[in-house]
């Protein structure tokens, strides 16, 4: 990735939702002082997504305005993406960026989760990630030329207690945004996918005013800004922790594991005799796709039967 000394935005229309605060606003803010159009989006609801408001959205486009930079507001709920891309293909002509930021909690235990709790989650980050996505497509596909990011979470990758909604839809961004990089990257529609953590007033109740003075939402915002950069013509499909400072690549491993014979020698106690080598983790793979599971079979084919 060769990029100039500072990277520009100048004629690049950059719609953020849920940019009305939080990690959001600081992404809008940015893009806009770089030179771009930016759509601010924001329901301005609860972090529980409860209610609505035009204030946090008017509130950083006037910030904007005020700096001399191009911004509009956006109301809709993400689940309503098209009017969002509406909005910019309005004001802006098109669109060239898209991040998907807006979300909301629902913590609680499993136990005691609704119906209400998963579908609320499930609808605003997934069906609103695919919602804004689904919309700004036709647009990449025609200028040959987009750039998305989504937003997962720490909780998605790893679990996280109180959190099977949010940690459910949170790991659904990551599929999603591998599949749209493996399907828009020779359109040069590069898609990729970030675990943040920043203070925010979604992590102000559960983490430490000490903790969270160190973790400040503008230092996310480095590295959305050189995934959907120009300069960025190669990375596409990846996922990263960023926050605090810190940026890393996240990737999957799998072990090297067992090949068993695939005859009727193939039962739970001959899987269990290989759990070793099912953990074997000496010499992983990095795999971007599944298995080879026919050069499996056939390898398998070939091998001895299975110890009884
Ligand atoms: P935040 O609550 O400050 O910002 C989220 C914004 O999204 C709010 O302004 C809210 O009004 C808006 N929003 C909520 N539902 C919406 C909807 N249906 N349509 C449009 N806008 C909507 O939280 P944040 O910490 O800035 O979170 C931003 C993103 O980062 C979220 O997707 C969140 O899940 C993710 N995330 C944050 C952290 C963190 O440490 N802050 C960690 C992991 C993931």
């Amino acid at each position: 990735m060769v990029a100039p000394a500072e990277l520009r935005y100048d004629g690049k229309v950059v719609v953020v939702t849920g940019a009305g605060g939080g990690l959001g606003k600081q992404y809008a803010l940015f893009f806009a002082e770089r030179g771009a159009s930016v759509v601010v989006n924001d329901l301005g609801g609860s972090f529980k997504g409860e209610g609505t408001s035009t204030k946090a959205a008017d509130l950083v486009v006037n910030e904007i305005k005020s700096k001399g930079g191009k911004a509009v507001a956006n109301y809709d709920s993400v689940e309503f993406g098209d009017r969002i891309i509406d909005t910019a293909v309005k004001a802006f002509g098109t669109v060239h960026i898209l991040i998907n930021n807006a979300g909301i909690l629902r913590d609680i235990s499993f136990k005691n989760m609704s119906d209400e709790d998963w579908d609320l989650i499930i609808k605003v980050h997934v069906t609103g990630s695919y919602k804004c996505a689904k919309a700004a497509w036709p647009y990449f596909r025609k200028q040959k030329y987009g750039r998305i990011i989504n937003t997962a979470s720490a909780a998605g990758l790893f679990g996280s207690f109180g959190q099977t909604n949010y940690s459910a839809a949170k790991l659904g961004m990551v599929g999603f945004t591998e599949t749209l990089a493996k399907e828009g990257g020779k359109y040069n529609i590069l898609s990729n996918v970030i675990a943040p953590i920043a203070a925010s007033r979604m992590t102000q109740t559960v983490m430490p005013e000490e903790v969270l003075k160190n973790l400040k939402p503008e230092w996310v915002v480095p590295l959305v800004a050189v995934l959907v950069h120009d300069s960025n013509e190669s990375e596409n499909g990846s996922i990263f922790e960023v926050g605090a400072g810190h940026v890393s690549k996240i990737r999957w491993e799998r072990a090297k594991g067992a090949l068993l014979k695939t005859d009727d020698t193939m039962t739970p106690s001959a899987v269990i005799k290989k759990w070793p080598q099912v953990n074997d983790f000496s010499k992983p793979e990095y795999p971007t796709g599944p298995a080879d599971f026919l050069g499996l079979l056939e390898a398998a084919g070939a091998q001895g039967p299975n110890e009884q």
